[in-house]
């Protein structure tokens, strides 16, 4: 045990408290005072013999220590040098003499005063040198690692301890440059024996050094990402500064102005106008890398672009229309007649709508509706609904476009999003109205049978409110969030069927039908209108190349098998690449496309006639349906076998034509007497329907009748007219209502080699639509109900209407009577 000092004589001295740092023996520091009492007993010190004891403050924020607030084992120092500042504070070089504890509070003021006793350093000798050696050599280590780290160390400090003083002043360095608590250093302050200190010390500078390693590499990454960033930056801002010396516009700036000249070149409504340039304000203050200010940029770019003033010069001139009509199409005598007659409504309207302008100036003026009503045309694909609107464009000066609504679900897609969601955008209305660069297109919306709703909201009723003449002045839509004035847009809108169509809307639309052209259209469109069109499209305009009229028809009666004539132009397309291609490569100048070396263009046929049954049949019965690429006769079986009474039905069936086949059933159940059936016939038997299976998909009840018909003829066995065709639905009672489609469904019994059609009686109107050649050929019977249906289309033997008791059901024993045909 080695004893460093006493304090025999039990003198008191001025006691200085400290915040934290401390100084202890054998180490110099200067230290800066500015409290009150600290500078008196430095002065009371000076005056004396300069001792003072540094006691360290429990906790380091306390201005006024009390002596309860001081910690007991201090240090005695002594004071080298004083420097005082302007403001009376102290600086003083103070040397660490000894740890000591106070043993008595003498005085308290003006400061306070205590008597100490010396602690002594104890360390063992002999046995620890080897510890201490390695500890020293450790902590040596440790704080090498954390300068490189970036500890900051005073020089001094540094110095001294790696210049070799001896081990207890090492460790009393040591405890002065680490980075710890007060409560932590006052530890080792109050540890007196040397091993046990370097140990504290060591275990102290290793969890520094780890969070030290652990700072460094979080700063290394982060400043990594910062790097890239902070370059741009002060690149941009020293290119921004450069350009204000040079007197240039920044480039932000320039964005700003140019928009702000865009928007007010719009001529928007005030409104709009206002809330534009609002926008346009919160982007000038934003920073260029804040991520709104590309939303903000993209918004008003949107809203600028709008045609909110800009028209075509448009005027509907009756006569010009109906020139340029005819010119893009060849008949659709009627459709092209109710658009001119629309189109006269629509000029009428407009004049009046302006006189009454003028009349009452615009107060109160409710509004005219310059559009009539929307017209919508129905058809099959390729049969001219989108040229035909084209056309109306066309006659009346206005630009056109199309937007397909097919699929969207969302209410957002026709109104837009909001601005909040990210990525927002214009509905499509607006998308559509931008693209046209005019506020008065003629604008189709295609496809809007296809249109669904679901949780996302109605989108017809989002359409609805673009299309109603009487709210579309003040289109909302969600991204723009300013009204747009539709109402000098002429919208027309396109479907495949009516039934998709959303009620509310069906019901403002004026609906113009397209059905199918027959083999007869098609061949004179081909032959006015494809081929010159289809000629010039693949650059052959000036060469020599006719294509016979038998070519043409057997392009579209073998190579297409469509309700318009879409494909038809697909395989005249085909037919051209390849002679473009001979002029080409071989310089051929003229080219004749005939019948026989269609083959070499096109390929094997693709398509043959579908043709009737050869002999009268039991059970089997030509129906007619109508499918999106035109009509089809539907060949419709029914086989009987002895069973338990169930019905099948096979073949490409949806689910209405299985309803269908349910409903023949009970209707023959109903009658069971009529058609000599026993009352539960059905019991001792199966019935089995089955539609041969085409290549397009059908579905509806028009196939309610020739189901029936077929049924009964099975049942009965009385053979089918392979002549007749029928369609029709039926009710549970055989009464025959009303179905779409015939004239697709005529052309394609006519094809098909049928003489007599059944017809439901409500369908008359719809005769006059049929080309008369094919009324020439074909005998329309119009029927209302079931009855009438099996007088015209079976074949009874006596050529009397009345089925022979064939026993079915009537009596257990005839059960197995029951023959399969
Ligand atoms: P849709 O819109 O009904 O599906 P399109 O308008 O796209 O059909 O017509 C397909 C092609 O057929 C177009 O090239 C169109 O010009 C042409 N076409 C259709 N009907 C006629 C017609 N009556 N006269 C001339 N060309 C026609």
């Amino acid at each position: 045990m080695k004893i460093l000092g006493d304090n025999p004589e039990k003198k008191s001295y001025p006691v200085v408290p400290v915040r934290d740092g401390i100084v202890f023996p054998g180490a110099e520091q200067v230290l800066l005072f500015g409290r009150n009492k600290s500078i008196v007993a430095i002065d009371e010190a000076m005056k004396k013999d300069r001792k003072v004891v540094l006691l360290m403050q429990k906790n380091p924020d306390t201005n006024e220590p009390r002596p309860a607030d001081l910690y007991q084992v201090g240090v005695l120092a002594s004071i080298e040098k004083v420097l005082k500042g302007e403001r009376g504070e102290v600086s003083a070089l103070v040397r660490g003499e000894a740890r000591i504890r106070v043993t008595d509070l003498v005085s308290t003021h003006p400061v306070f005063e205590a008597t100490v006793e010396y602690i002594p350093e104890t360390i063992s000798i002999g046995e620890n040198v080897e510890e201490i050696e390695a500890l020293v050599r450790h902590i040596t280590g440790e704080l090498k690692k954390a300068v490189n780290l970036g500890k900051g160390i005073e020089f001094v400090f540094l110095m001294n301890i790696m210049s070799g003083v001896p081990t207890y002043e090492f460790s009393n360095h040591v405890a002065m440059i680490l980075d710890l608590k007060t409560k932590d250093r006052q530890l080792l302050l109050e540890e007196n024996n040397l091993v046990s200190r370097l140990k504290k010390e060591a275990q102290f500078i290793t969890e520094e050094v780890k969070v030290l390693e652990i700072e460094h590499s979080i700063s290394v990454k982060t400043q990594k990402k910062f790097d890239k960033g902070m370059k741009d930056a002060v690149l941009r801002e020293k290119i921004k500064t450069i350009e204000q010396e040079l007197g240039e516009e920044s480039r932000e700036d320039k964005e700003v102005n140019e928009l702000r000249s865009k928007i007010k070149k719009a001529k928007m409504p005030e409104e709009a106008e206002e809330k534009a340039l609002k926008e346009l304000e919160r982007l000038a203050h934003m920073s260029p890398y804040n991520p709104e200010s590309s939303y903000v940029r993209t918004y008003l770019e949107v809203v600028a672009d709008l045609p909110w003033s800009v028209h075509s010069k448009s005027e509907v001139n009756i006569p010009m229309a109906e020139k340029i009509l005819n010119e893009d199409h060849y008949g659709l005598k009627k459709i092209k007649e109710r658009i001119l007659e629309y189109l006269a409504v629509m000029k009428l309207k407009e004049s009046n709508g302006m006189k009454k302008k003028v009349d009452k100036h615009k107060d109160n003026l409710k509004r005219i509706a310059k559009q009539p009503t929307i017209l919508c045309f129905v058809g099959p694909p390729g049969v001219g609904k989108t040229s035909l609107g084209r056309s109306i464009a066309r006659s009346m000066g206005r630009k056109f476009v199309k937007m397909s609504l097919g699929g969207i679900r969302d209410e957002a897609e026709i109104r837009g999003h909001r601005r909040t969601y990210v990525g927002a955008l214009p509905g499509r209305i607006i998308q559509g109205i931008r693209q046209a660069k005019v506020n008065n297109p003629v604008f189709m919306l295609d496809e809007i049978d296809k249109i669904g709703a679901d949780y996302r909201g109605d989108p017809s009723a989002a359409l609805l409110e673009a299309l109603d003449p009487e709210q579309n002045f003040a289109f909302s839509d969600h991204y723009l969030e300013t009204p747009f004035d539709l109402s000098d847009v002429m919208f027309i809108t396109t479907a495949n069927m009516l039934d998709t169509i959303p009620g509310p809307l069906r019901d403002r639309l004026e609906i113009i039908t397209f059905s199918g052209y027959t083999m007869d259209e098609k061949f004179n469109i081909a032959k006015n209108y494809l081929v010159q069109k289809q000629l010039e499209a693949h650059g052959l305009g000036k060469y020599k190349i006719k294509v016979e009229n038998n070519a043409l028809k057997l392009i579209a009666l073998d190579y297409t098998r469509e309700a318009g004539v879409r494909e038809l132009e697909r395989q005249i397309a085909t037919v051209f690449r390849k002679i473009a291609r001979q002029v080409v490569e071989k310089g051929t100048k003229n080219t004749l496309v005939q019948s026989k070396n269609v083959t070499g263009y096109l390929g094997p046929k693709k398509y043959s006639s579908q043709v009737i049954e050869e002999k009268d049949a039991v059970g089997i019965v030509n129906g007619l349906a109508w499918t999106p690429v035109g009509g089809e006769i539907l060949l419709i079986e029914v086989a009987i076998m002895p069973g338990k009474g169930n019905l099948t039905l096979t073949g490409h069936l949806g689910d209405v034509m299985k309803e269908s086949g349910q409903a023949a059933l009970s209707y023959i159940r109903s009658r069971f007497g009529i058609f000599g059936l026993g009352s539960d016939f059905y019991n001792s038997i199966d019935i089995h329907i089955h539609v041969p299976e085409g290549a397009v998909p059908k579905d509806g009840p028009s196939a309610g009748v020739a189901i029936t018909t077929a049924m009964i003829s099975a049942l009965t066995k009385v053979p089918v007219n392979r002549r007749v065709a029928m369609t029709g639905e039926i009710t549970l009672r055989g009464r025959v209502l009303e179905i779409g489609g015939l004239k697709e469904k005529v052309i394609a019994a006519h094809k098909a080699g049928i003489k007599t059609v059944l017809v439901p009686n409500e369908n008359k109107k719809d005769l006059e639509d049929i080309p008369k050649f094919i009324k020439d050929d074909i005998q329309f019977i119009f029927v209302s109900h079931l009855d009438e249906v099996l007088k015209k289309a079976l074949i009874f033997p006596d050529g009397k209407f009345n089925f022979k008791k064939l026993g079915i059901g009537i009596s257990p024993k005839s059960q197995l009577s029951v023959a399969v045909n």
